[in-house]
């Protein structure tokens, strides 16, 4: 009898009960909108942007309505206009060049290599093509940032990093989103921490930050950021900067701020799933674990592997016998986009150059979240699961007349 999963890779913990408890005080005195104050006090989305620019050691932070509409305010904020080049990773989400469409501006895009990360050279390559990089840390694969920003630095490239998968990470002990000019992150249900919808952004840049929470639809109660700039820093762009309401309640902040306390703890219980998998499956046949340097501070809500250079029927194979034992695996490789999962020649309003190093990736990688529903047995379980499939699959395209 072969071994079967029966756990959801969708479901998440409920919210902390003391965020339950917050939430339904915010719902009892009414003052959902975070400018919708009593006399001294201060709204929970304030004390939530505060927090955040504590836990990440930024001087700013505006909490918005999600990821996606943190990653367009930072490129408006640092000046993008319609149609300039905006570089990013070839691998990453929809919401990123969607981001920077979204803004008017074109997606150049960068190879990525087989630890996932930006293609440096690729990146060095490209850098006089381009003012801005909107970085993608996609599924928490943190490349080599002090090599990437001296590049940026060289070509006077503005660094906004996507970190909607390194909420809690570090690279060399700085945290994600902290090496470039913004950082953004998301708060939604699928992210580190959970309030449905919802983001943040962080600088230490006080114009940006200005403009930021300007156009975030501050109208002129900016003075009411406990996380924001002095008043002085909106002298000069109040009257200039476009209101694009995209604000965060007091509702999901009150849910979000027991979350952030726990983030730490959050973050090392994920790892310990991630390294279980990683064990479970290291020294496959024909399957590629994923290297993480030694720099890299995870935070492993998700796990990713090869299966280089495979045939694609192979990998199909693969992806639908665990799928028949209970495991999910998201396939780059598909022709068309599924669910969340898409890939840069699925965004056509994208004119992209071809993209070959990243094909060949995208082809043989594997996905699957990791949330913290799963015990380490499960992760055990999967981890065995998938190495048998893969042994099976491997076997029979090695061995001739097959
Ligand atoms: C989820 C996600 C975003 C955007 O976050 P939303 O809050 O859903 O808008 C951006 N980039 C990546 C890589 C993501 O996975």
């Amino acid at each position: 009898m072969s071994e079967v999963f029966t756990g959801s890779f969708t479901q998440q913990e409920p919210i902390p009960e003391s965020g339950i408890e917050a939430a339904i005080a915010v719902m009892r005195h009414g003052r959902l909108h975070r400018y919708n104050t009593a006399p001294g006090e201060t709204a929970e989305a304030a004390l939530l942007e505060q927090e955040f620019a504590t836990l990440v050691g930024a001087k700013y932070c505006l909490a918005v309505a999600s990821g996606g509409y943190a990653l367009a305010t930072a490129l408006r904020a640092v000046g993008v206009k319609p149609d300039q080049p905006v570089l990013s990773n070839a691998f990453t989400l929809a919401p990123v060049p969607g981001a920077i469409a979204a803004v008017g501006a074109v997606p150049v895009f960068v190879e990525v290599t087989e630890s996932l990360t930006i293609d440096l050279d690729d990146l060095a390559a490209k850098a006089d093509k381009a003012r801005v990089l909107l970085l993608s840390h996609m599924r928490g694969h943190i490349c080599d940032m002090d090599r990437l920003m001296s590049i940026c630095d060289a070509a006077g490239i503005t660094v906004i990093e996507d970190c909607a998968h390194t909420m809690g990470a570090a690279w060399n002990g700085t945290p994600s989103g902290r090496h470039g000019t913004v950082g953004c992150y998301s708060c939604q249900t699928y992210k580190h921490v959970n309030s449905g919808e919802g983001g943040f952004l962080v600088t230490d840049d006080e114009a940006v930050a200005a403009r930021a929470i300007m156009l975030s639809g501050s109208y002129m109660l900016y003075g009411r950021h406990a996380a924001g700039p002095p008043p002085e820093a909106y002298e000069s762009i109040r009257y200039e900067t476009p209101n694009i309401s995209g604000r965060m309640d007091n509702l999901r902040a009150a849910i979000l701020r027991p979350q952030l306390a726990d983030l730490p703890a959050q973050c090392t219980r994920w790892n310990a799933r991630y390294r279980r998998l990683e064990k479970g499956l290291s020294g496959t046949p024909g399957l590629t674990i994923v290297d993480r340097p030694a720099a890299e501070s995870i935070v492993g809500s998700s796990f990713q592997f090869l299966l280089l250079d495979w045939a694609a029927e192979a990998v199909r194979e693969v992806v639908s016998r665990c799928a028949a034992r209970g495991v999910e695996l998201k396939w780059f490789g598909a022709a068309e986009p599924v669910a969340f999962t898409s890939r840069y020649d699925s965004w056509r309003y994208v004119e992209s150059d071809a993209m070959p190093a990243t094909d060949r990736v995208l082809a043989g990688l594997l996905d699957m979240r990791v949330p913290l529903t799963f015990s380490l047995e499960d992760c055990a379980l999967i981890a065995r699961i998938i190495r048998a499939e893969v042994g099976a699959v491997f076997q029979a395209q090695s061995s001739p007349g097959v």
